[in-house]
């Protein structure tokens, strides 16, 4: 069978493929010359796939897109308070280019626009880096988040910064209240070649892909950024990455997403996918015309709206049995899917809400496939209160989602492999599901 979402990706270009509306940033006058028809769109899945349509492998220049990677890239490396010491996460409502600092502390809003992002670039590397290991530093880091070395186009730098007044007049703003606390021209230099980086729709998607990875980039498996991390970007992203557009992207679109003015456009759904697309003509915000409209469209086939998620919390309780005879019988309670915390929520009301007459309690993790750090203490302290009232407590766990389960002060838990090192006639689901001993939950 041929791929359905090839497909999808072509006929969602040639959608928009007829919106000719918009104009190129000719204030970098080497973007003035780029073809303005240029079109592609990627996916970029959690475990490495990539599905694209149209120019899909065409370079480009970077810009404003390096934004959130270098942000990530001075948390990781300075630590938070340092960074947000310097730069805020308030949403502008301004344009990207816009001279407006904090009052009084000359802090600039958020890293998403260029103040905050030239002052993010002065924050990338170890203190006291010069200028050059700095730039070096953010290819390196830019590069990590694609999965391939990345090149600066020299052309598209030089035309930038030969007119850069607006960009430097930030920078010394920023000097004047000792944000940036070096030379304002060798900085800027630094961020104009971060924004010449040169990358393809496919790579933006990649990057993308890792930051929806949790910081793990799924073709190299490297872990770039940690996960604390991954969520300041995701949120600076959701909030301020469409500029003074962000609003109307948060409640159209809902996908943490990120512009830049060569054209290309980035969203990461943090769990799901890595998002690009390519097309050079821009709004009067400075973001893609087609792009917008590509990503309205994905958003809504695809149901990627980050607001709207499945409600999957009741159907954590499988099941609530008994199984094996008299004698034997153990109460067994059947999880499954993923549990954080309203789905160990259903489990508490599973055992707090009734007295189980049977002395042994099964607690079957085998369907269970994820778990976070919440629920497990949650898992764990059901336990302790079950062997508190007088039951001996296993957790079926053949893969270990609970490792080393220590249920604390009082609690006792045997982990077993499968329900038949305890149950001697162990029921399959289905059938325990009308046996008359099980009391089954309601989905
Ligand atoms: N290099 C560009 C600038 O600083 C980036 C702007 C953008 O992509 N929005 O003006």
């Amino acid at each position: 069978m041929r791929s359905i979402i090839p497909d999808y990706l072509t006929d969602a270009l040639g959608d928009v493929e007829p919106d000719v509306s918009g104009e190129l940033a000719a204030y970098i006058p080497e973007l003035a010359g780029a073809d303005p028809d240029r079109l592609g769109a990627v996916f970029a899945t959690l475990d490495g796939r990539i599905y694209g349509a149209g120019d899909i492998d065409h370079e480009f220049t970077i810009q404003s897109i390096s934004k959130p990677f270098t942000y990530a890239l001075a948390l990781a490396d300075r630590g938070f308070y340092p960074v947000l010491d310097k730069v805020g996460v308030e949403p502008s409502g301004e344009a990207f280019n816009q001279i407006s600092l904090e009052q009084g502390t000359g802090r600039p809003l958020n890293p998403m626009i260029n103040a905050g992002a030239i002052t993010a670039h002065s924050l990338a590397g170890p203190q006291g880096l010069d200028p050059a290991g700095r730039v070096e530093r953010v290819i390196d880091g830019l590069s990590a988040f694609a999965g391939r070395r990345l090149a600066v186009d020299e052309a598209v730098c030089a035309s930038e910064m030969a007119d850069a007044h607006r960009n430097l007049a930030i920078a010394h703003m920023l000097r004047s209240y000792d944000i940036l606390t070096e030379d304002p021209t060798a900085v800027v230099e630094g961020y104009v070649r971060q924004c010449s980086v040169l990358v393809s729709a496919r790579d933006l998607a990649v990057m993308a892909a890792t930051l929806a990875n949790g910081g793990v980039n799924p073709l190299s498996g490297e872990q770039v950024v940690h996960q604390p991390v991954v969520r300041q970007v995701l949120s600076v992203m959701a909030t301020c990455g469409m500029y003074d557009a962000a609003g109307d992207w948060a409640t159209h679109v809902g996908i943490p997403a990120k512009s830049g003015v060569a054209g290309g456009l980035i969203g990461a759904l943090p769990g799901q996918i890595g998002i690009a697309t390519f097309s050079p003509r821009l709004d009067a915000h400075g973001n893609s015309v087609r792009g917008v409209s590509l990503f309205e469209q994905f958003s809504s086939d695809a149901g990627l709206h980050v607001m709207e998620v499945p409600e999957s919390a009741p159907s954590v309780v499988r099941s609530n049995r008994v199984d094996g005879d008299q004698s034997d019988a153990v109460r067994v309670i059947q999880l499954q899917g993923g549990i954080r915390f309203a789905g160990a929520e259903r489990i508490v009301r599973e055992a707090a809400g009734n007295a189980f007459p049977e002395t042994r309690v099964a607690l079957d993790l085998s369907m269970v496939y994820s778990i976070d750090d919440v629920a497990r203490r949650m898992l764990l302290e059901v336990t302790r209160r079950l062997t508190l009232d007088g039951h001996d407590v296993y957790l079926v766990d053949p893969e270990s989602i609970v490792p080393d389960p220590d249920p604390g002060d009082g609690g006792r838990v045997t982990v077993v492999e499968d329900l038949a090192h305890i149950v001697r006639n162990v029921h399959a689901p289905s059938q325990a599901m009308s046996g008359p001993a099980e009391l089954r939950v309601p989905t």
